[in-house]
Order: C-alpha cells, then sequence, then structure tokens
C-alpha cells in the first residue's frame, strides 16, 4: 500500500486520556507500517464545548507521548466556508433541508424525517439535514470484518448543521476526510454504527473512492463502561503528574 494518509482527530472538549493514547498507537503504527503519513486534525465543531485550553494540552500531551503528526491540518473551526462550499452542491441537488425538531422530538437515534418535505430554510436557526434514502452501505472493516449498515433505518435524514450554528460531528468529520485526503480513517470501535452514514455522505458530497476503516476496541473502565473524559484518573496529565514515563502510559494504553 502506498500513499495512506490517516489522521488523529480529538475533540478539545476534555483532556487526552488511555483511551487516546490506544487509538494514537493503532494511527501511528498502521502509519508507520505502510509508510503513510499522519494528520492531526483538531476537531472544534461544537463551538460550546470546545476550549483553547484543552487543545494546548493535548498537543503538548501528544508531544510530550512521542506522537509526532506529519502534519496539522486546519481546525474545524476554521473550515466554515470549505463545509459551505460541499453543502451548496448538495443544496443545489435537493438534497438538503431546514428542521425545527428538538432532541426532545426526536427522543432516540432515529430521526422519523418529520420535516422532509415542510419546506423548511436553511436559516441559522434550524438544525440542516441530508436525505438519507434506503440503501444498505457495505464495507470491510480492516479489524472488523464486512459490515451492512442502512443509514436510513439507523439515524434517517442526517443532522450536518445544528440550530446553534455548530456543525455537526458526522458532517464536519466526513468533509474534512474527503477532502483532506485521508485514505484510512483508524478509530474506536464506538465509531463503528457511524461509518456507513460517514461513506453515504461522503459518496453524496462527491467521493468516489471511499475511505478505508479500521474500528479498533476500547479501553474499557470496567465489563461494561467505556471511559470517557471526565475519568481522571485515566487522564494522561495525572499519569504523568503520578510519575508514571511516556513509555510506559503508551504500553498501559
Ligand atoms: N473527534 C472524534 C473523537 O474525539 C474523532 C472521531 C473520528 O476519529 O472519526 O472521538
Ligand atoms: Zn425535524
Amino acid at each position: 500500500m502506498s500513499g495512506v494518509i490517516t489522521r488523529f482527530a480529538p475533540a478539545p472538549t476534555g483532556f487526552l486520556h488511555l483511551g487516546h493514547v490506544r487509538n494514537a498507537r493503532y494511527v501511528w503504527e498502521f502509519a508507520r507500517a505502510h509508510g503513510g503519513r499522519v494528520l492531526l486534525r483538531i476537531e472544534d465543531h461544537d463551538r460550546q464545548r470546545s476550549r483553547p485550553e484543552f487543545e494546548d494540552a493535548i498537543l503538548k500531551d501528544l508531544a510530550w507521548l512521542g506522537f509526532v503528526p506529519d502534519e496539522i491540518v486546519p481546525r474545524q473551526s476554521e473550515r466554515d466556508a470549505a463545509y459551505r462550499q460541499v453543502l451548496d452542491g448538495l443544496v443545489a441537488r435537493g438534497l438538503v433541508y431546514g428542521c425545527t425538531c428538538t432532541r426532545a422530538d426526536v427522543g432516540g437515534d432515529l430521526y422519523a424525517n418529520t420535516c422532509r418535505g415542510r419546506g423548511i430554510a436553511l436559516t441559522d436557526d434550524v438544525n440542516w439535514r441530508v436525505r438519507m434514502d434506503p440503501g444498505v452501505e457495505a464495507f470491510v472493516d480492516l479489524l472488523m470484518g464486512p459490515q451492512a449498515q442502512d443509514p436510513s433505518q439507523q439515524c434517517g435524514d442526517l443532522m450536518i448543521r445544528d440550530r446553534l450554528g455548530n456543525w455537526t460531528y458526522q458532517w464536519a468529520a466526513t468533509i474534512d476526510d474527503y477532502l483532506q485526503g485521508v485514505t484510512h480513517v483508524i478509530r474506536g470501535a464506538d465509531l463503528l454504527d457511524s461509518t456507513g452514514r460517514q461513506i453515504r455522505l461522503a459518496r453524496l458530497a462527491g467521493r468516489n473512492e471511499p475511505a478505508v476503516f479500521l474500528h479498533h476496541p476500547l479501553i474499557m473502565k470496567s465489563a461494561t463502561q467505556k471511559l470517557s473524559k471526565s475519568d481522571r484518573d485515566t487522564g494522561v496529565r495525572d499519569l504523568r503528574a503520578a510519575g508514571m514515563s511516556a513509555e510506559t502510559i503508551r504500553s498501559l494504553s
């Protein structure tokens, strides 16, 4: 394999923890094994929850751990023009509509496409959604094997921008992966369910060849609970402050 481009894409909404470290190991090891490149992308699409202090801390902790990216690409808050340009193409094809539903109206993961056909304009104070017509997205995960997902049954018409004016993770990450030439998306298994919709969205946006995906097991806090950013005991900062070496932290992850 040549021309491999992968990425490490943390959200600056908390400190780096062991879950990130495991992901970084997979990303950098894959790139090294294939002579590829690692992009570092700060996913600060959520303007309310992202903080520059977290971004600083993530970059410092990553460097201290010895993970050096080949390139730092623009953070998502700087990508508005690119996102709008891709969006325009979808709007022109009638694939995007405004939605006034609240989270409570939707009531779960599967949106019932309630506002499709209501003709709600794409103003800044409504959600923007892209149509997900019925159809299976099949792909072969490099670790988890063959998968088949139908976004119309998992999530319905996909929110790409929320009523607060934030581009969503699904949209920002998908468009960035496409436009930044990411060939291999390597991330935790908690995002496996997002992959079919991201493949669909990328194709609608004009991507001819989908990315290849690898989802790796998560570090669990217990048999049923995954680690979260609020688990301070697994924060890289705290482990470092407790005297642990970078090497030990990497090997723990
Ligand atoms: N920003 C996402 C996260 O922190 C990255 C998801 C992805 O790799 O696609 O979980
Ligand atoms: Zn709606």
